[in-house]
């Protein structure tokens, strides 16, 4: 799978698309010559969505990438190589991710600024997200002046750009990776994803076009993790 074939890469919004089917395994694990379905990772939860052949639909219940490859789960059997299908994403599910990824990305952003928070991992969800951070005081009210930055900078509607650059480069610059997480070694270009001049990541996921698309961000609960172990939840309204 390339950067070409992976279209969400490039363009978020895309949420229909007609391709040809590239190969089927055990009959429900479809790979397409290029797709917009996000596979799971990096946080971020697959799409769903539908692979339609001959008006014919095939639920798409999950996506992977496994070996480079990005593989649908489709419910039924009967799409076979060489196929032309056109797809859609279901789009409800998908913008909501994208605001939560950007958001996930505005809250690390000032964790980082404001306490110097280390972002150790984190979980998008359609209700809830969740943020895991080190930072050694844990003090609530704080967290409270953290959000309301976060939905400050949501307000100036900062763009949020896709960029590319090469690794060698990119790993000058230790404020592009936030989340600390090794590569594999075989990347050799990555994809920055900069939120207005407050924040750039290495980053593989879909994200809106400018931060007033997020919303609102709210606090639901921080719970402590072990010594500097920091998790806290958001949601969006
Ligand atoms: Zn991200």
């Amino acid at each position: 799978m390339t950067m070409d074939e992976a279209l969400y890469l490039d363009d978020s919004y895309k949420k229909e698309f007609t391709t040809v089917v590239s190969s089927v395994k055990d009959g429900k694990f479809v790979v397409l010559k290029e797709t917009a379905f996000y596979p799971n990772g990096g946080g971020q939860p697959n799409d769903t969505g539908m692979i339609i052949k001959d008006d014919k639909e095939y639920p798409v219940v999950f996506v992977g990438k496994f070996s480079g490859e990005i593989s649908h789960e489709v419910e039924c059997e009967g799409l076979s190589e060489g196929d032309e299908v056109s797809c859609t994403v279901d789009w409800k599910r998908r913008h909501k991710l994208m605001r939560m990824h950007t958001a996930a990305h505005i809250l690390s952003a000032v964790f980082h600024k404001q306490a110097d928070a280390k972002i150790t991992g984190n979980q998008l969800g359609l209700d809830k997200s969740r943020i895991d951070f080190s930072l050694e005081t844990f003090d609530r009210e704080k967290i409270g002046n953290y959000f309301a930055l976060a939905n400050e900078w949501v307000s100036k509607n900062y763009p949020v750009a896709v960029s590319y650059m090469p690794r060698i480069e990119a790993e000058k610059d230790t404020s592009l990776f936030k989340l600390a997480k090794a590569l594999p070694e075989s990347i050799t270009t990555l994809r920055i994803v900069s939120i207005g001049d407050i924040d750039s990541q290495a980053d593989g996921g879909t994200h809106v076009k400018s931060t007033e698309e997020v919303g609102k961000i709210t606090f639901l609960k921080a719970e402590n993790k072990g010594k500097s172990n920091r998790r806290v939840y958001f949601t969006l309204l």
